[in-house]
């Protein structure tokens, strides 16, 4: 096995869009990337609401957005550990798990976590952001209506890549599909159909 070049996304997915697909390839493309993990949240910490999808759930739509690009991988990491999902602990486990199954070449992998502009925002917030750093470097994307700019951390440590952005957000889509608006833009087809067979996000009848 030869080492790689490998970005994490990690967020609620709930569902799943576009604007985390699309931001994931460009970063790929742009950072020469073999492959991006999704990996859903368990518990997402910093939320004031639970997911409204459970988390079996959020990790079958990962699963069927990760197949719209040869490099993406979906991950059970955090899924599978109770509690809150700290970052630390998604990037301690990933490379863990990464060198146990690959041996001494991983020792040369780069790690590049990724995240959109408004998380980037309370990254100095986040548990152990400092250590965070030390496991991969830090990577910040275009999301509209936030502005992108860097954690105030020494040189080197943050990279901002400017993609095309795309004005999707998940509370857009559940809010969407609640009101019986199409949503054929914003997430794939694969996804739309998901959850509609498990009626995710339907209004409730009163
Ligand atoms: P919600 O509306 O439920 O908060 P969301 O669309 O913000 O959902 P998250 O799962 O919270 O999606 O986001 C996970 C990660 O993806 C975060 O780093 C977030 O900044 C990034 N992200 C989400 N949507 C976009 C987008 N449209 N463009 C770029 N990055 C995005
Ligand atoms: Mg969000």
């Amino acid at each position: 096995m030869t080492a790689q070049r490998i970005g994490v996304l990690g967020g609620t997915f709930d569902p799943i869009h576009f604007g985390h697909l699309s931001a994931a390839a460009e970063v790929a493309d742009r950072l020469l990337l073999d492959t991006v993990i999704l990996v859903p949240a368990g518990e997402p910490w910093h939320r004031r609401w639970a997911p409204v999808a459970g988390r079996e759930e959020r990790f079958e739509m990962t699963c069927l957005g990760a197949s719209v690009d040869p490099r993406f991988v979906p991950s059970r990491v955090d899924i599978d550990r109770q509690g809150p999902t700290f970052t630390i602990d998604t990037l301690t486990d990933l490379r863990q798990a990464r060198k146990e199954s690959g041996g001494p070449a991983t020792d040369g992998d780069a790690w590049f976590f990724i995240t959109g502009a408004d998380a980037l925002a309370d990254f100095m917030s986040w548990r152990r952001p400092l250590e965070i750093l030390a496991l991969a470097h830090l990577v910040g994307v275009t999301r509209p209506g936030h502005p992108l700019k860097a954690p105030p951390l020494p040189d080197g440590l943050c990279t901002l890549v400017e993609v095309p952005g795309i004005d999707v957000s998940s509370t857009k889509v559940r809010d969407r599909i609640r009101d019986g608006a199409p949503v054929t833009e914003m997430i794939p087809l694969s996804v739309a159909n998901y959850i509609v067979e498990r009626d995710l996000y339907a209004r409730k009848s009163p």
